[in-house]
């Protein structure tokens, strides 16, 4: 009740839902009938909770932030969504995000922006504004968000919460609506690195409903966290300093890199060693990133085709089915989804699959390699979460450049499917506003970003 009225209270302001549950006081009535009888009670049993629109949920509409899908309620839950209801977590509600996941500000919502707590005339980043903003704001303790290229980190960046986007594969994707299948994960978007601990290991290991889902046990992140509140956890640790994301002729506001610095001085005075490391083609991360991803979009967003889902807009006189899919996904996508469609089907193309497509798999290839020699120096790697703060509702808006160029720092893990979170560093000097840390970890070794994470808050 005491979210429901916040949300009342705020969220005209910040707007961080586009749905919220009507049967919330219900799941939470359940919640507490199943702590009074002892019966299967999970930390986190009871908690409410507020779910990215990306994630499919049975008993409310599911639009991923687009037109296309309005109204549509999903015909079962995301395994994400049934794994916190099956722990006896309370749904809050549905939350705001850029048009299929495609932004960086939460903008290319088709449901208008999310504002950031911190300053409401500025973006709570995305695309996951709205899960960062709801957490940020006090309108949920704790929140889902997916992470294609760094919409978990980067909005937890700007709002001054914790986001962790785990090992591709590690959690599941089914139910989650695909934006691009090689780099979507499913993660926790939350106040603390414990709290982050905790839903992982509600929502994580092993879904035989999805083909890339990890069989493997996984340690308890809640676990790890707690041990890294524990003194000497980081004794030892090498922390490896990617050199070619340190310094302000890279793009970073300063603020931003003496927080990064401060906090890596931190973790130095309790043990941990700092190592500089390169990783010289990550400066091509994003170009990739922005050849791969519209590709793998172009072809997860042709099922939007006025037949299956959601909006069906008929020209006058009827039309042939072509034209219905084709005056349908005119009205149902935004500006930025066709950008995206046309990029990729053109970079798919026979005549130019080598040139575009096949050159960008080549550069992330390279990246993986980046990694696998720095973690041999290392067993983290430290970057800033995102080069700036939370930049002005409408400053980057209509530059897609200016906005691809947010995910600088949180592009590579996704490309080669490493886990990374990121957290809390402080407010920057100039401005006052939020900055993250993020760490990165080898493949399957999350554990170790819970660890240092809890060891830095
Ligand atoms: N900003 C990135 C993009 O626009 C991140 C998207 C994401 O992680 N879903 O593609």
């Amino acid at each position: 009740q005491a979210h429901l009225d916040r949300i009342a209270a705020v969220d005209g302001d910040v707007h961080a839902y586009l749905h919220v549950n009507a049967a919330a006081l219900e799941a939470a009535a359940a919640a507490d009938a199943r702590r009074a009888a002892g019966d299967g009670v999970h930390p986190l049993t009871g908690v409410p909770i507020a779910i990215k629109d990306v994630l499919c949920t049975i008993d409310m509409p599911s639009t991923a932030g687009s037109k296309i899908l309005e109204g549509w309620v999903p015909p079962y839950d995301a395994t994400t969504v049934a794994r916190v209801r099956a722990a006896g977590m309370v749904p809050l509600g549905k939350t705001n995000m850029d048009e299929f996941a495609m932004g960086s500000s939460t903008e290319y919502s088709a449901w208008g922006p999310t504002h950031n707590p911190w300053d409401l005339e500025r973006i709570p980043g995305g695309s996951g504004g709205g899960s960062a903003a709801a957490v940020a704001a006090f309108e949920a303790p704790i929140a889902l968000g997916s992470d294609t290229g760094g919409s978990i980190r980067q909005p937890g960046a700007v709002t001054g919460t914790v986001g962790v986007k785990p090992t591709y594969g590690g959690v599941s994707r089914y139910g989650a609506i695909a934006l691009a299948s090689s780099l979507d994960q499913v993660g926790p978007v939350t106040r603390t690195v414990l709290d982050a601990g905790l839903l992982h290991d509600v929502i994580g290991g092993h879904d035989p409903r999805d083909s890339t889902s990890i069989p493997d046990a996984w340690p308890s992140f809640a676990e790890a966290a707690r041990a890294g509140t524990r003194e000497g956890s980081v004794k030892g640790l090498r922390i490896g300093v990617v050199e070619e994301m340190s310094r302000e002729e890279q793009g970073f506001q300063p603020g931003v890199l003496q927080r990064f610095r401060e906090s890596l001085e931190l973790l130095e005075r309790q043990g941990a060693e700092l190592v500089e490391v390169n990783a010289p083609h990550f400066r091509y991360a994003i170009a990739a990133y922005y050849l791969i991803l519209p590709a793998e979009a172009s072809s997860n967003l042709a099922k939007f085709d006025s037949v299956r889902f959601g909006m069906r807009v008929t020209p006058p006189g009827g039309g042939t089915v072509e034209e219905v899919m084709a005056a349908t996904r005119e009205a149902g996508f935004g500006p930025e989804v066709k950008r995206r469609v046309i990029l990729g089907t053109y970079a798919l193309s026979a005549g130019y699959y080598d040139a575009y497509y096949g050159s960008a798999q080549k550069v992330r290839t390279l990246i993986q390699r980046d990694f696998g020699s720095a973690f041999e120096r290392c067993d983290v790697l430290a970057t800033p979460s995102a080069p700036t703060t939370a930049f002005k509702i409408g400053e980057k808006v209509d530059d897609p450049l200016a906005m691809y160029l947010n995910d600088l720092t949180t592009i590579p893990a996704n490309l080669a499917g490493v886990p990374g979170i990121s957290l809390p560093s402080g407010l920057a000097p100039e401005d006052g506003l939020p900055v993250g840390i993020q760490f990165m970890a080898p493949a399957r070794q999350d554990a170790r970003l819970y660890t240092v994470g809890a060891a830095l808050e």
